[in-house]
């Protein structure tokens, strides 16, 4: 992946928050290590704890809470999104660290406080006290979002375009109404403020400074590729995704009678309809 770990923040995004529950006790059985696949062995010295849905694997740390087993059930139904748009089969395979520390250490980063989970090579990485605070649907869009980096990659795209596609993917069949997953974006619009270019980087790197712009440039980032979707079909935003990959963003939409001009001002046409 062009970044390292690709990462869905929720600070802002009021649809996905829950408060907290208290978090249950594992009551799967401990297994030792040597009944796990060779690459995850030796993630932590002590015990984890697998498992396993219909097409997914969750690895866990015996200390993690939660219900391993309905993060199963989950990652089956995220693969089953991802692969409905992608191409299937989707197996995922989902590691859940101890603590936040945890999980960045495993991801090599820094920090990951705020973030429910990354993508990080071929697995999702959930960070436990984050991704507790989400609501059921919130735990189903992030695994569906942070599932379709790893299966689709984001190499030599934009990052509009890979963020925007994950959401797409993660809320395409959450059940949310635009407004109230876009609610950060909806209200600048109803404010008489249009976003005048595709989010870029600066955007997406706001973090913790400041959460609502961050939320927005997911909302903006999302709201492009669903754009596309509903102007074009699902086939052609999958595909503009897979060319932008080989060829480069402005020759795959050029090859669609697009441009990046073209497509911001239609984009901010369907963003003032669709919130305002
Ligand atoms: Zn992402």
């Amino acid at each position: 992946m062009s970044e390292r770990v690709s990462r869905r923040a929720f600070g802002a995004c009021l649809a996905l928050l829950a408060f907290a529950a208290p978090a249950s006790a594992p009551r799967l059985p401990e297994l030792p290590s040597p009944d796990l696949p060779p690459a995850l062995r030796g993630l932590w010295r002590e015990g984890v704890l697998v498992a396993r849905g219909a097409r997914s694997v969750v690895v866990g740390h015996h200390t993690a809470p939660g219900s391993l087993d309905d993060l199963a059930r989950r990652a089956d139904v995220a693969g089953l999104r991802v692969a409905a748009v992608l191409g299937g089969p989707v197996r995922p395979l989902v590691v859940v660290p101890g603590s936040t520390e945890e999980a960045a250490e495993l991801a090599g980063v820094a920090r990951l406080d705020g973030l429910a989970a990354v993508a990080d090579g071929g697995r999702v990485i959930v960070v436990p006290e984050f991704f507790a605070m989400l609501n059921p649907t919130g735990k189903d869009v992030v695994l569906a979002h942070e599932l379709t980096h790893v299966a689709a990659g984001t190499d030599h795209l934009p990052v509009w375009l890979y963020e925007g596609f994950a959401d797409y993917v993660g809320y395409r069949d959450a059940g949310i109404p635009v407004r109230t997953a876009a609610a950060e974006l909806a209200a600048e619009v109803r404010a008489g403020r249009l976003p005048s270019e595709l989010p870029g980087p600066a955007a997406f790197a706001a973090d913790g400074r400041d959460p609502e712009r961050l939320a927005r440039a997911y909302q903006e980032a999302w709201l492009a590729c669903r754009f596309l979707a509903d102007r074009f079909g699902e086939g052609t935003l999958v595909g503009l995704y897979r060319a932008a990959q080989a060829v480069g963003v402005d020759r795959a939409l050029h090859s669609r009678g697009l441009s990046t001009a073209a497509l911001t001002a239609r984009w901010r046409d369907y963003v003032r309809a669709q919130l305002a």
